[in-house]
């Protein structure tokens, strides 16, 4: 159970349910009051070898910005939702190329707000709409602070129309087993190979669970996808991820099996990972690889073609003989 060091919170949110209820919750923890949660002076002067220690705080205030992002994957919009960062340390986690270094948590506490967007959207469209709400953070985890997932499952349930997804790297799903969800929830699970996981993913949870999580969620009636994710091209990659699709193959259940879907996506890396990295985890493995990485623009890295070629020659081939009846949506 994550105990912040210090709680820096936005006045504003006493005027919140959620925002009482956090401050009680913690009334023992040191607390700092802010003008902002996005700018936080004594955060944005602290060198990159305290991005761990920072992590250890908790963030609370009021979202303000709510603009919905198109997108044409698995949903239909991007939406800021209920929290952005997290508590987990992944080496590439791509929020500290947004957020740079303050990749820590921040929770939102309008969520009445938030969810009225979503479901108004939701009735005015023809179509059925999915709405990622999982982008900027990882919502088990958060749901472990706040109790959000389970509030946001219950209140979109009854909604005529709509679907809300999100994806995790976490196994905490006991507290929404049980709940009523009528089929609109779909959950992706992240996984990579367990020595991926125990180098890069600091703070996730181990494949084995997730593993289990997601064969708990399909008993439960979740939609379930997995996203083989990011993909990282070490040495021995090959093997790795071959003994990874062959272990979900073997331990997922027949009933997940039939419906699954695939995401897989190919690690970006950027200069900002790299500085933070080498002072806050200088014993780390480096994730930056100069023979197969090349610049995509401003400060960022992506794989070569033929690399990334090669890689999606290797995942069709292989999700091909172990997974034949299910659809990989992307590969990028
Ligand atoms: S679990 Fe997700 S949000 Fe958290 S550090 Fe890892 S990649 Fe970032």
């Amino acid at each position: 159970m994550f105990k912040p060091k210090a709680i820096y919170f936005e006045k504003e949110i006493e005027n919140y349910p959620l925002g009482k209820e956090l401050i009680d919750k913690y009334k023992d923890i040191p607390k700092i009051e802010i003008e902002n949660h996005n700018a936080i002076e004594e955060m944005r002067k602290k060198e990159n070898k305290e991005f761990g220690n920072m992590k250890r705080n908790l963030i609370i205030g009021v979202r303000k910005t709510h603009k919905f992002v198109e997108n044409h994957k698995i949903s239909d919009y991007l939406v800021p939702y209920t929290s952005s960062g997290c508590t987990a340390s992944c080496l590439y986690c791509y929020l500290v190329c947004n957020y740079n270094k303050c990749a820590y948590l921040r929770l939102f506490v309008n969520r009445e707000q938030m969810l009225e967007k979503i479901v108004k959207t939701s009735l005015k469209s023809d179509k059925e709409l999915t709405f990622e709400i999982g982008s900027n953070s990882d919502l088990i985890l958060e749901n472990t602070i706040t109790n959000n997932l389970i509030w946001t499952i219950e209140n979109f349930k009854n909604t005529e129309k709509g679907k809300l997804t999100f994806p995790t790297k976490f196994d905490m799903v006991e507290p929404i087993l049980p709940l009523e969800h009528k089929g609109k929830i779909i959950v992706r699970m992240s996984v990579n190979p367990e020595e991926i996981i125990n180098r890069v993913e600091f703070g996730t949870s181990r494949l084995q669970g997730r593993i289990e999580a997601i064969n708990k969620l399909k008993e439960a009636g979740y939609q379930i996808g997995i996203l083989i994710a990011p993909v990282i091209f070490v040495e021995n990659w090959k093997e790795l991820y071959l003994q990874l699709i062959q272990r979900l193959e073997s331990e997922l259940s027949p009933k997940v099996k039939k419906t699954l879907f695939f995401e897989i996506i190919f690690m970006t890396y950027s200069y900002v990972h790299i500085k933070i990295n080498q002072e806050a985890f200088p014993n780390a493995i480096d994730l930056y690889d100069k023979d197969k990485m090349t610049g995509r623009g401003k400060g960022k890295y992506w794989y070569k073609n033929e690399i990334r070629q090669e890689g999606e020659r290797f995942f069709r081939e292989k999700m091909k003989q172990y997974f034949p009846n299910n659809e990989i949506i992307y590969i990028v």
